[in-house]
């Protein structure tokens, strides 16, 4: 049996417009099959990952497998995050658009945009110095101007801009940073994934005056969140924990 490659139409080329409605069907599949289907109900940012094309955040050798159910390679040993876990770790932030978001580890970008897309403003900070510019350019080009990429150690957060109403940590964490709780308004909401460097849990702070609820989201494999108050260099796990799964 042959399996055409659902990019290739036998014997030709396809037309800009056949391949734009192609990634739009392959976005509807990704948000019905892989994040609806997982119990992700938050319309707005159902919408916004509907839109964002996800295709242009990859290497141009992975657009084919920008919407599948999985991380994938960005360089510099980083990936972008499954999917699902990008809508789960949003939604639970609980954006209604009028926020000021502080994320850490900008990686390509995609989350950044959607982040843009679901609050008023957004400040991203990225470690490795090669990421970042790319990340600007793509926020750019979908003419996303209320995110700021900053290159630096965001385990420390971003003190000049805080307080915050949702802080997202996109990378593994061996405990959650004194300096987020700090820099999160109250009401705010954080989350990040806290463990070993192999295995992680998703944990939900909310602030609530000098009270910081928590909760368990569930398990997750993220790459190392390294820094002052994340993992040092010298216990950098290697790249076992290179995937963002769910
Ligand atoms: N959110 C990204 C996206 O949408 O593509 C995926 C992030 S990737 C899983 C984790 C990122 O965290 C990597 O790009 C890594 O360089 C970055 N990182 C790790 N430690 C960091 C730190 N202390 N400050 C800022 N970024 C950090």
């Amino acid at each position: 049996m042959f399996i055409h490659h659902p990019f290739e139409v036998p014997g030709r080329l396809r037309s800009m417009d056949e391949t734009e409605a192609l990634l739009a069907s392959l976005r509807e599949k990704m948000v019905r099959e892989q994040i609806m289907a997982r119990g992700v109900r938050d319309v707005r940012l159902l919408e916004v990952m509907r839109e964002i094309p996800r295709h242009l955040f990859v290497p141009p050798d992975l657009v084919r497998e920008a919407y599948q159910d999985n991380p994938l390679p960005i360089g510099v040993g980083q990936t972008i995050s499954q999917p699902y876990m990008v809508a789960l770790m949003t939604e639970l932030l609980a954006l209604r658009g009028g926020e000021k978001v502080l994320e850490i580890g900008t990686g390509s970008g995609y989350q950044a945009a959607i982040l843009g897309r679901l609050a008023r403003r957004v400040f991203s900070i990225e470690k490795q110095e090669s990421l970042a510019p790319r990340a600007r350019e793509r926020l750019r080009s979908l003419g996303i101007d209320n995110v700021e990429v900053i290159v630096g150690d965001g385990s420390a957060g971003l003190p000049r801009e805080a307080p915050f109403d949702a802080i997202i940590v996109t990378a593994g964490a061996p405990d959650i940073p004194q300096p987020l709780l700090e820099q999160l308004a109250d009401g705010g909401r954080l989350v990040i994934p806290v463990g070993s460097s192999g295995m992680q849990t998703l944990i939900l702070t909310i602030r609530e005056g000098d009270d910081y609820r928590q909760e368990d989201k569930g398990g997750c494999v993220f790459v190392p969140l390294l820094g002052k108050h994340g993992w040092k260099w010298s216990d950098r796990p290697g790249t076992r924990g290179g995937t963002c799964a769910g």
